[in-house]
């Protein structure tokens, strides 16, 4: 029932060793470190912060007690006692606005003067601090911004300690590409005042790339390559155009900024404030109330706002349900393409910064595309930027974990930690997905070169099924209970057929920098749904060799299970089609023969219930043979089938 098609392309992955930065290379630069001395990855965002640590397993997000990867930057002071720093402060910000500091990060080293009418906005109080710099009124004190940024980094940093178990004293700090000289210095003794020495600042756009390997591997690269960071967060819009440069024969290569562009005054709070307006808007029309909320219901509506657009991003709709009053209740469904109708004017706004940014780069050739920043998740953004600049872009990591996991990254080139990294210029474990009874069908075997792709079709194993889940898969053994889980996503909306009869193309299309995008298409309907996955995340070399350590060892036997998976599920087809058609002309059937064919089913069913039992236990050539028997016993039952139905039956 299976096709296969494979054709790896014939290039080599380019990737080179990187000591990779701002500026010119590092080489030359002593910087140790140990796991008793770790240095971590922190991204100081305006919102949220994390902190992240690269080990050889890769980069990964340091969680809080509660599990939390995002630490809100918002800070509470409170006078004569300690602030309160991260998720409580923001709990709580309505019900202390003025001594509430968040986005304290756009006022990192700017002079009070710059700062426009908008400061008048926020509930807390702007004033001219030391020099002149901007600084907050609160809590009977003045507190400048890097105090704030302070708390944040203290508290990532007790995060960090718990984590690792040690003393963290240093990090790789990330800032906007467009920081200047004070905003970087600024960020600097911020982290110096939460007793961490920042090593290095690094942009956010360069740590986007770092995360996806792009210029962090083992490889030397001969010719620069162009990549545009998209970052579309909360309340910004970001778009940057790096170039990564090949450094000489004694230094690595590093990062430039050839252009960026954006808006700082869009963000996926502008796409909250769209649900809003049409919210209170079609309540006037309906109750012809003009609403007036309180702080705290408009920060629920806020809140609801925010989650039905956050459902958008994964269902074709969402409901909408407002009650006010004593007995009134507005409640309307959004549905996905009137939604996208809706924010396309916004969409159309980060695309403008787009082109901005292209042009002011001198429109290069682009290699790479990346998506940084929560907003990223809603795909009509993600296809205004595939369109835009004709590449699929990468969305594999976390929109918002990617910054720090690229500053851990960095940190790790910084100390040289990462000895044990994987070289990705092969495939270093077969991929594959799920097939029916936890079987693995390969499509990319391991050390293929890459970039490499492979196609295959599927089918489906249910009379009228419409949504198929596709299980992703690493590993070089037979069953899914002994491969690595690296993704699961759902082709819905397939037309009902039955079972066998879609046609549905998986394709795996591994690029040069080791990243793998999964696609299912169903032919007749054109239903299409992908994903994108790094499987070397978290993969050691050491964890390659006992894969396929375990692969040998287990040869045998994995066959056989396998051969055992397959054979349940096609005599479970098998039986179906039988016991239908017995169902229909079993009055025209001889006793005797009848006799014959449903000890054939008695005997295959005792097979499946086996194997299912305990597939090991299974003499699989004595299964075959019962899957056989029943075949040849059921030829004259299906001849009785045809002629009644050529007789016009009730087939
Ligand atoms: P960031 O500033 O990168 O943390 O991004 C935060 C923004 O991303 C907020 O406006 C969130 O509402 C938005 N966001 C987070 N997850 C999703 C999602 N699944 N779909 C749409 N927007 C999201």
């Amino acid at each position: 029932m299976r096709e296969r098609k494979r054709d790896d392309a014939a290039t080599v992955g380019d990737w080179i060793p990187a000591d990779t930065g701002e500026g010119p290379s590092i080489t030359g630069m002593a910087v140790t470190s140990s796991s008793t001395d770790p240095i971590v990855g922190i991204d100081l965002g305006t919102t949220n912060s994390l902190v992240a640590y690269c080990d050889d397993a890769g980069p990964r997000i340091l969680m809080d007690e509660a599990g939390r990867a995002l630490l809100p930057s918002v800070v509470r002071f409170v006078a004569g006692a300690a602030p309160v720093i991260g998720h409580d402060a923001r709990a709580h910000a309505v019900e202390y606005p003025v001594d509430t500091v968040y986005s304290a990060k756009r006022f990192m080293g700017r002079g009070f003067a710059e700062q426009g009418a908008s400061v008048g906005e926020l509930p807390y109080s702007v004033v001219a601090g030391p020099h002149g710099l901007a600084a907050f009124a609160v809590a009977g004190d003045v507190i400048t911004p890097q105090q704030v940024a302070a708390h944040v980094l203290r508290a990532l940093k007790e995060i960090a300690e718990r984590q690792l178990g040690v003393p963290v004293q240093r990090a790789v700090v990330t800032v906007p590409a467009y920081f200047d000289d004070a905003q970087r210095q600024a960020t600097r003794d911020a982290a110096r005042l939460a007793g961490l020495e920042a090593i290095r600042i690094v942009n956010e756009p360069t740590a986007a790339a770092l995360a996806y390997g792009i210029g962090a591997s083992e490889r030397r690269r001969t010719s620069s390559e162009t990549i545009v960071v998209y970052d579309f967060g909360g309340g910004t819009c970001d778009v940057s155009v790096l170039q990564l440069v090949p450094g000489g024969p004694d230094e690595g290569e590093f990062f430039q900024v050839l252009s960026t562009a954006g808006d700082t005054r869009l963000g996926g709070d502008d796409i909250d404030d769209a649900i809003i307006a049409l919210v209170t808007r079609e309540i006037r029309d309906e109750f012809g109330t003009a609403l007036e909320f309180p702080p705290a219901a408009r920060q629920a509506l806020r809140n609801f706002a925010e989650s039905a657009k956050i459902t958008l991003s994964s269902a074709d709709s969402a409901t909408l349900e407002v009650s006010f009053g004593v007995d009134r209740t507005y409640r309307r469904v959004l549905g996905r393409a009137e939604f996208e109708t809706m924010i396309a004017p916004l969409v159309a706004r980060t695309i403008d910064a787009c082109r901005r940014a292209m042009r002011d780069a001198g429109a290069p050739e682009i290699d790479r595309v990346v998506l940084v920043g929560g907003s990223t998740r809603i795909p009509a953004v993600r296809d205004a930027v595939r369109a835009f600049f004709g590449r699929e872009p990468y969305a594999a990591l976390d929109p918002d974990q990617v910054v720090a996991l690229g500053a851990a990254v960095q940190a790790s080139v910084l100390s040289g930690t990462r000895r044990d990294l994987l070289l990705v210029d092969v495939v270093p474990l077969s991929l594959g997905i799920e097939t029916v009874g936890g079987a693995v069908a390969k499509l990319v075997m391991r050390n293929s070169s890459i970039p490499t792709r492979a196609t295959e079709m599927f089918s489906t194993s249910v009379d009228g099924q419409i949504n198929v889940g596709i299980h992703v898969l690493q590993g070089e053994r037979e069953l899914v209970a002994d491969c690595r889980s690296i993704a699961r996503f759902d082709l819905r909306g397939i037309p009902p057929m039955p079972a066998g009869i879609p046609q549905i193309e998986v394709e795996f299309l591994v690029d040069a920098n080791g990243i793998l995008a999964v696609t299912a298409a169903e032919r007749r309907s054109g239903r299409r749904a992908a994903v994108q996955v790094i499987p070397t995340y978290g993969l050691t070399a050491a964890d390659v060799d006992r894969m396929e350590a375990e692969s040998f060892t287990h040869a045998r036997e994995d066959m056989q299970r396998h051969r055992v998976v397959d054979l349940v599920a096609t005599s479970r087809l098998d039986l179906k089609w039988i016991c239908d058609a017995l169902a229909r002309v079993r009055d025209e059937l001889e006793p005797a023969y009848l006799e014959t064919l449903e000890s054939a089913i008695m005997s295959l069913k005792g097979h499946i219930s086996a194997a299912e039992y305990d597939p090991r236990s299974v003499d699989a050539n004595a299964f075959y043979q019962a899957k056989e028997a029943l075949d040849r016993a059921s030829v004259r039952m299906h001849e009785v089938a045809i002629t009644r139905s050529l007789r016009g039956g009730t087939d």
